[in-house]
């Protein structure tokens, strides 16, 4: 709830302290306004985070503005060095990262520690050497000498959800730094204390005044009044498909460029020759993060003549699951993020249940705590059942049966989204299925593989554009051919 007490006291989680305010112009900025931001492990209260005002959203876009010049006037060899060392400045923080994340997040501190921190210190320095490769490549013809040059765009807005704040923000300020932006992140106002600390290590590394700026708040009321701005020049959005509509409309109104990484539904197809244990064991990583994982296979499709097997399987890994504090090491599935998510999780559950669906294990809160929600497999569904077609975005999944390869893939195939999947079966069968499923990418007997040079993005309702590699530089740059006749 925004209250009108300044918003600079400096939130305190045991011995770490972070800045509540804005970081505009290179300095931190509070606000007259601020919200209150609980832990989802306990319900405490962390502290107030600034929101983000009308004046908060136009200092960041002049700042971002005066900036630009100079930063995109560098060549990327220039940024290099800088972006390498706000890489070492994540690094230099990782254990505050890892604690501020798990605890208002409820992200699992271990892997924060194993996978978010290293990789969001790739996120910034591989997209810093990549940027080396993309200027002037020639097209060479008998006429003339295309040089296709990657320009900088100008301001970027950058818009992240709550479910992983540090490693999708720098995925996004990654390459639009090293291509010679300037940005103005806005964080999730459930989770805003990695960024506000991304802030630290962007002023430590030298980054200069304005060139990076973070504004606390609210979607409907900063996002909305800066996704709505003519002068920003690009929108980097991953959240949520009703926002993204938002979004767009907002950036149609200014003809502006637009990504959006939005939900799934991902299929997890379990072929009658797949290896039953390795796609149980799989299976039950999908309840990581507390099944609050985009990319995550969330519905079960099992061909009819193992299922029993599989659920027995999977059973078996599922029931080992450590639910409980994230801070704890030996945790698997820690807590819903918000009160308001726990009984939307719980809403979907319910009526899948009064309509004719069978739980195989789970169906409720979980004794640990009120945020905590027991790992879920819901059975005995149609195709056009609500929790078929829509993404929950907790610790449920749903598991479906089918007799033959044409009928696994018209069940991956009918939702409306289109974003990742899994496949599990003799490699050349399951690889040959996979090619047919309609997503932006699919794992042949594996999950969670990922390359940065790699493209990553939905189809369908799951998004608009690609990100990783190439894909991140011809969305964050204009993209020029400058012609030379011979
Ligand atoms: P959300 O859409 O509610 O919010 C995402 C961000 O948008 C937040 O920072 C929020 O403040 C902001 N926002 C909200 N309204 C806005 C508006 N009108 N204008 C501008 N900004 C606005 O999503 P969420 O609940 O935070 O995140 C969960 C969703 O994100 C899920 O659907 C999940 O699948 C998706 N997600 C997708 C990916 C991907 O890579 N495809 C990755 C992670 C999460």
């Amino acid at each position: 709830m925004a209250t009108s007490t300044s918003t600079s006291t400096p939130i305190v989680i045991d011995d770490l302290s972070v800045s509540p305010d804005h970081y505009i112009g290179g300095r931190r900025v509070p606000s007259a306004s601020g919200f209150e931001l609980h832990s989802p492990i306990d319900q405490r209260l962390l502290g107030r985070v600034a929101e983000g005002l009308d004046e908060h959203v136009e200092a960041a876009i002049v700042a971002a503005q005066q900036a630009f010049p100079a930063w995109s006037a560098l060549t990327a060899a220039e940024r290099k060095p800088v972006l390498d060392r706000f890489a070492e400045e994540i690094g230099q923080r990782a254990d505050a990262f890892c604690r501020l994340e798990s605890n208002d997040a409820g992200v699992l501190l271990s892997r924060m520690r194993h996978g978010v921190v290293p990789r969001a210190m790739l996120n910034i320095s591989w997209f810093a050497q990549h940027a080396l490769d993309l200027q002037n490549r020639p097209i060479e013809t008998e006429q003339a000498r295309h040089i296709v040059r990657h320009d900088p765009a100008g301001v970027v807005v950058i818009i992240t959800p709550w479910n992983a704040p540090l490693m999708l923000s720098t995925w996004k300020l990654g390459p639009a730094l090293a291509a010679g932006n300037t940005c103005i992140l806005k964080p999730p106002e459930w989770a805003p204390l990695t960024c506000s600390l991304l802030a630290d290590a962007g002023h430590a590394a030298g980054l200069p005044p304005g060139v990076f700026n973070v504004v606390q708040g609210t979607g409907a009321k900063t996002g909305a009044k800066l996704v709505g701005d003519a002068r920003i020049a690009r929108i980097s959005f991953t959240g949520s498909v009703p926002t993204a509509k938002w979004i767009a409309q907002a950036a149609g109104a200014n003809l502006l460029p637009c990504s959006l990484e939005l939900g799934g539904k991902s299929p997890f197809i379990v072929l009658e020759d797949a290896d039953l244990d390795n796609a149980a064991a799989t299976g039950a990583l999908m309840y990581r993060n507390a099944g609050q994982v985009c990319l995550a296979g969330t519905r079960f499709l099992v061909h009819a003549n193992i299922a029993k097997q599989f659920v027995a399987a999977m059973r078996g890994h599922v029931d080992k699951l450590v639910v409980g504090d994230p801070r704890e090491e030996a945790t698997e599935v820690g807590p819903i993020v918000h009160p308001r998510q726990v009984e939307r999780v719980h809403g979907f559950v319910q009526r899948a249940v009064a309509g004719g669906a069978r739980l195989l294990w789970g169906g409720g809160p979980h004794p640990f705590g009120a945020q905590y929600f027991q790992p879920t497999m819901v059975t005995g569904l149609q195709q056009s059942d609500e929790i078929v077609q829509n993404e929950v975005f907790g610790p449920v999944l749903t598991l479906q049966t089918f007799g033959s390869d044409e009928e696994a893939i018209a069940l991956a195939n009918g939702t409306d989204y289109g974003l990742g999947g899994v496949c599990y079966g003799e490699t050349a069968h399951a690889t040959a299925v996979a090619e047919r499923v309609r997503t932006g990418f699919i794992w042949v007997n594996s999950f969670g593989i990922r390359d940065l040079a790699a493209p990553f993005g939905g189809i369908k309702r799951s998004g608009i554009g690609r990100e990783g590699g190439d894909w991140s530089f011809e969305f964050f740059c204009d993209v020029k051919d400058v012609v030379v006749p011979k």
